[in-house]
């Protein structure tokens, strides 16, 4: 972090580059267990469709309820030996899927069948469990019309590589990517986001692709969306509407290659690339199949977990620790970061002595101070009213400079989560 000597000017915090990631990933074995997360508590047991002992093939669409359209993609060859429970952040339940890996693979050919002429409903229908979790609720909204694709071929957190290392690698496929979703979507523009150091190496998906090609500043929080949408497309966002409402959809880079490669091959890609960053903050590429508990990572890669230490799901500005090392890797998952004990800031019971550092680094010019008074008091709906809640871009930079070490972010988290329950509960109500 750069800080003026006086402190008058913001400290600036920047994103590391990709020096010494370009070597091969590391690549985990098939589990002998791999699990998938499916959304909502599992209390609609009546409603279930998949069941113990069923058979699964790599590539398999699997849907857990009746009447639901979620579904995940069987990153391995097996038998369903569990549908459980899991409890994650902010005590939001969800269903856990096991499926005991068997010793040889088959693929399911559901895919491939139809995958020669590609649409977007075959996308929507296949694609959403692959790697990178390519999403495409937005072109599903008849409301917002997305003239615009961002391909995000860099990581919003801090020491995070994985899509600037898939860029890097993967320029041809993510071509292709690019090419098929501009077909499918029919978006007027595709725009390859880049941050300087691999414009040279992943350029080219740029300009074979008919995409335009743009640079990202080198200072976090410059690679989160809502700060592209203002620095780099010159479309501020308002408070409490996203990309989408611009008309603007983001994909990560290993979503776009994720798409390519489905599209060429016939076969959906279920093997996840993240960064893995170890206690001394030395990190490592990683190629792991979705599902893969997060112990077999370590264990391949020479991580050792103490108690007190803690395991951090992203990077280290915006991340979510876990409490178990069973928790498995999701399409999603870009990093997974190791914080020794030592290094675990502990949050104080100290109050806010109002020093202003907060306000200060904060992009969006939030009032901080006073936004966290109101959370810490549980008063949601006046900090949204009257601090700006809603701006708030999710960065964690306030949580970062807070000399009190208030847990600010994760205040901001919980708030916003709390007001996204209330229309539900007001249904249900
Ligand atoms: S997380 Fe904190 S610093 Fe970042 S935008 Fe929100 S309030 Fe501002
Ligand atoms: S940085 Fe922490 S102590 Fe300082 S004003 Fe912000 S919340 Fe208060």
């Amino acid at each position: 972090m750069k800080k003026s000597f006086i402190g008058l000017t913001k400290p600036v915090l920047e994103y590391q580059s990709l020096t010494g990631l370009m070597t091969k990933p590391e690549k985990i074995a098939i589990p002998k267990k791999a699990s998938l997360f499916f959304k909502g508590a599992y209390s609609q047991k009546d409603a279930v469709l998949l069941k113990i002992g069923e058979k699964v093939k790599t590539g398999q669409k699997l849907c857990l309820y009746k009447n639901s359209d979620e579904y995940a993609v069987s990153p391995v060859t097996g038998t369903v030996s569990l549908i459980s429970s899991y409890l994650g952040n902010f005590g939001q339940s969800c269903a856990m899927v096991t499926i005991d890996t068997a010793d040889t693979e088959e693929f399911d050919e559901s895919f491939k069948a139809v995958c020669a002429a590609p649409s977007l409903d075959t996308a929507r229908n296949f694609l959403t469990g692959a790697a990178g979790s390519p999403c495409f609720g937005c072109f599903s909204d008849p409301e917002k019309k997305i003239k615009t694709i961002v391909v995000c071929g860099t990581d919003s957190d801090i020491l995070v590589e994985t899509n600037g290392y898939i860029a890097a690698s993967k320029s041809d496929i993510i071509t292709k990517g690019v090419s098929i979703l501009k077909k499918i979507t029919h978006a007027s523009t595709v725009i390859v986001a880049l941050p300087k150091a691999l414009v040279k190496d992943a350029g080219a998906i740029g300009g074979a692709s008919g995409a335009e090609l743009r640079e990202i500043g080198s200072e976090y929080p410059s690679a989160l969306p809502l700060v592209m949408m203002k620095n780099v497309m010159g479309q501020p966002v308002p408070a409490g509407k996203g990309p989408g409402d611009m008309g603007v959809c983001f994909f990560s880079a290993e979503a776009v290659a994720s798409i390519g490669a489905a599209f060429t091959d016939g076969r959906i890609p279920v093997t996840k690339t993240l960064t893995l960053i170890r206690k001394d903050l030395s990190r490592v590429m990683v190629e792991a199949r979705i599902g893969t508990p997060i112990a077999d990572i370590f264990t391949a890669c020479g991580v050792t977990v103490s108690e007190k230490d803690r395991i951090i799901i992203g990077g280290p500005m915006t991340g979510v620790s876990v409490y178990t090392e069973e928790h498995p890797v999701t399409p999603d998952t870009d990093a997974i970061m190791v914080q020794g004990s030592e290094d675990v800031s502990l949050v104080s019971d100290y109050p806010c002595i109002n020093c202003g550092e907060c306000v200060r680094i904060c992009p969006m010019n939030i009032p901080v101070n006073m936004l966290v008074r109101f959370l810490e008091a549980g008063q949601y709906e006046e900090a949204a009213d009257m601090y700006d809640l809603h701006c708030c871009i999710e960065c964690g930079l306030c949580s970062f400079v807070c000399v009190s070490k208030m847990p600010i972010f994760q205040y901001i988290r919980l708030a916003k989560y709390e007001l996204s329950r209330i229309p539900a509960a007001a249904e249900e109500a």
